[in-house]
């Protein structure tokens, strides 16, 4: 796993923070699928240029809840020195300097870390003299944009890359099974962090994690080392974050990244809301395990069927997830932790499973032979043969006679048919359609 660079986009209201990051991860980079509820207003992206791999943050995107301009542009400040590796300061070139872009400037002075200023709406040659006047703010040199009309963009990404520290080399190790907590606020994380570790040998607890702030755990259990990326140290960093919604998200984010499987806290009396499916989608973008914990089970007053109606509302809720188990424990009281203990080992197992070619040929001519493929795309899709290629996840790779000609329902059928076939609780499984020649 490598350890990418973070750059931030700081800069006033309407100065064009927004379409500059569009612009970068739309155009000029490679970015992942999308899925429900992140692309909305989305503030965080990974992105490549010229080979170098950084994640993108807009803190003009994370919401502020109308507080003055100077609180407001401190806090965004605080946020993206904190985060970041590199700061893009975006200021209005139509407006020209402002008092606004010297009390960033003055905000930025105390960080040592690298800063590009982009000049923006420099929409025309004509006005290319105005970027000067910005040289004033101490900063280096302006480098004039128009994300409007697209230009100047790969100019800053130069800058960025060459900038941008060298990425780290991770060293893997596999014998760690690493997993994150992820969840809203106040849904339970932290006391869930607590009852794990009271409940198993803690070996290290305070472990730097590549994310940011990130206390890590690590704890023994039946043989197993497992390592918890625990981003519940944001707390420590004082409350302004709290009640911030999409700074929240971005934590779990980069925590996500940082392991391999997540366990997605649900606050059980609450029930699901929008935000937690922000916080899962983004896992299931990265293709990770996910095991859906629905904590504080003890509030919910129950009888014999409403763990399983809770059940039946949150597959229907979020059908993304259907391979992920779902468990109902109580942190605070400590109670059905070993079924939680169950299903992490379960998913890591799925994770990197691997299935013999023989048994898993077996099982997709079974289930051709059982359901022929519909005609689709001028053909019908036939597959000769699979492989599993790799784990973290599961790639299967599936030749056939024309990929263009396979049906998303028949590649879920296939799906289907392999997961009853092994245990691939937990994970998602990655197929890969090739053309035999
Ligand atoms: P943010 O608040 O800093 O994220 O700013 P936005 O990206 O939302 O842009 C604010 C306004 O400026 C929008 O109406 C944009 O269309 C406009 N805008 C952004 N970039 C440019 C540009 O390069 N030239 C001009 N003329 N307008 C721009
Ligand atoms: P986090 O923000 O997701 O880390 O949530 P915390 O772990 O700080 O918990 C938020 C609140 O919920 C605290 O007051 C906890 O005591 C409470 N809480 C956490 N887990 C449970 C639980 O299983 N049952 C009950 N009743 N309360 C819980």
């Amino acid at each position: 796993m490598n350890k990418t660079g973070v750059v931030a986009l700081i800069g006033s209201p309407n100065v064009g923070k927004s379409t500059i990051f569009n612009r970068i991860v739309g155009k000029r980079t490679s970015i992942v699928d999308d899925f429900p509820g992140v692309t909305r207003d989305r503030i965080y992206a990974n992105c490549e240029w010229l080979g170098v791999n950084f994640s993108l943050i807009d803190t003009g995107g994370i919401e502020l809840d109308n507080k003055p301009f100077q609180e407001s542009i401190r806090m965004q400040a605080t946020i993206a020195i904190e985060e970041a590796d590199v700061i893009v300061f975006v200021v209005d070139g139509k407006i020209g300097m402002n008092t606004d872009d010297k009390y960033v400037a003055k905000l930025l002075y105390k960080c040592k870390k690298p800063i590009i200023l982009a000049v923006n709406k420099i929409d025309n040659y004509d006005m290319i003299n105005d970027v000067n006047e910005f040289y004033a703010l101490g900063l280096g040199e302006p480098i004039p944009t128009s994300g409007a009309h697209g230009v100047g963009i790969g100019d800053i990404l130069d800058k960025i890359v060459k900038v941008l520290p060298k990425e780290v080399e991770e060293e893997a190790e596999d014998n760690v099974y690493k997993y994150s907590i992820i969840g809203r606020p106040n849904v339970g994380k932290s006391s869930l962090t607590n009852t794990i570790l009271g409940d198993t040998r803690v070996i290290v607890s305070d472990i730097e994690g590549t994310t940011r702030d990130a206390i890590n755990s690590r704890y023994e259990k039946n043989g197993r080392i497992y390592e918890v990326v625990d981003t519940a140290g944001i707390k420590k960093r004082g409350q302004i974050y709290e009640s911030i919604d999409k700074y929240a998200l971005l934590r779990a984010m980069s925590a996500i990244d940082d392991s391999d499987v997540a366990l997605f806290v649900i606050d059980g009396q609450r029930g699901l809301t929008e935000q937690d499916k922000h916080v899962v989608s983004y896992a299931c973008e990265q293709k990770k395990g996910i095991v859906i914990v629905v904590n504080k089970w003890d509030l919910v007053i129950k009888d014999q069927y409403t763990l399983d109606n809770f059940k039946k509302k949150l597959r229907e809720e979020l059908k993304f997830l259907d391979y992920a188990p779902i468990v109902f424990v109580s942190a605070l009281k400590r109670s059905r932790m070993q079924s939680l203990f169950d299903a992490i080992d379960t998913v890591f197992d799925a994770y990197t499973k691997r299935v013999t070619t023989s048994l898993l040929n077996n099982v997709l001519q079974d289930a051709q032979a059982m359901n022929e493929a519909p005609d689709f795309n001028g053909g019908r899709c036939r597959v000769y043969f699979a492989q599993q290629v790799g784990i973290k996840p599961p790639q299967i790779v599936l030749f056939c006679n024309n990929p263009k000609w396979m049906h998303f329902s028949y590649l879920r059928y296939i799906e289907n048919r392999i997961r009853e076939s092994f245990d691939f609780d937990g994970t998602p499984i990655n197929f890969v359609l090739r053309k035999k020649v």
